[in-house]
């Protein structure tokens, strides 16, 4: 099997040292750029199979180039890891909306850096919106959209048409944090309109309702909510 590229856009040398050193000690091939503009064109000429990207950069800052990358139709499916310093939380939920998949705050150890990217290459670019009908499963959760039908430990649960979207879209992609905004347009399939906190009347009221099993929707403070990635 091929060894998967990865390449990386950090303008501190010093950190994209430590992320080469400890990429490639993985069997990681690792792509260097040090700067936005420079980035962009290499993902678009290498193909790599994952992005790092720091997103306090000179020129081109890194919510632009993630923007960028997954407005492209050719590119949009590589999945985009962002690199952001600890209490900018407001950049990872615009990068997050922008499609970002996951993101480290820094400074990280080396160790958390290799687990959070095999999790990232496990799991894949999000997938467009499944198709109706579509069941998952998971654990003893098991969710029958076409059906519109939910069930935790064989139990029926008794659920609102948006609950049972935001369900359903929330444990299609378990691990993956999710800013309100975005589960606002993907579940609810209204803007600006309704404020963002309406996604947590919604969640609120599915945790009530999945009981004991509510811990499969953890809040990630200050970004959304994800569906847990250990199923029990
Ligand atoms: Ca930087």
């Amino acid at each position: 099997m091929a060894k998967p590229k990865i390449l990386v856009v950090e303008d501190e040398p010093d950190i994209l040292e430590v992320m080469q050193y400890n990429l490639e000690r993985e069997g990681y091939k690792v792509v260097a750029c040090r700067n936005g503009e420079q980035g962009l064109s290499r993902i678009r000429t290498d193909d790599p199979d994952l992005v790092i990207l720091d997103l306090m950069l000179p020129g081109m800052d890194g919510l632009e180039v993630c923007r960028q990358v997954k407005a492209d139709p050719v590119t949009r499916t590589i999945p985009v890891v962002m690199v952001t310093a600890k209490g900018e939380e407001s950049d990872v939920v615009l990068g997050l909306g922008l499609g970002a998949d996951d993101y480290l705050v820094k400074p990280f150890r080396p160790r958390e850096l290799v687990a959070r990217i095999k999790v990232v290459l496990r799991r894949g670019p999000l997938r467009e919106q499944g198709g109706k009908g579509e069941r998952v499963v998971r654990g003893s959760l098991a969710i029958d959209l076409g059906r519109h039908e939910a069930r935790v430990a064989e139990q029926l649960l008794v659920l609102t048409p948006t609950e049972m979207r935001l369900l359903h879209f929330l444990a299609s992609h378990p691990g993956r944090v999710f800013p309100r905004a975005h589960l606002l347009s993907r579940v609810i399939g209204e803007d600006a309109v309704v404020t963002e906190r309406n996604i947590d009347v919604h969640v609120r009221a599915l945790r009530q309702k999945l009981g004991e099993h509510q811990g499969l929707i953890e809040t990630v403070r200050g970004v959304g909510y994800r569906f847990a990635e250990a199923t029990r």
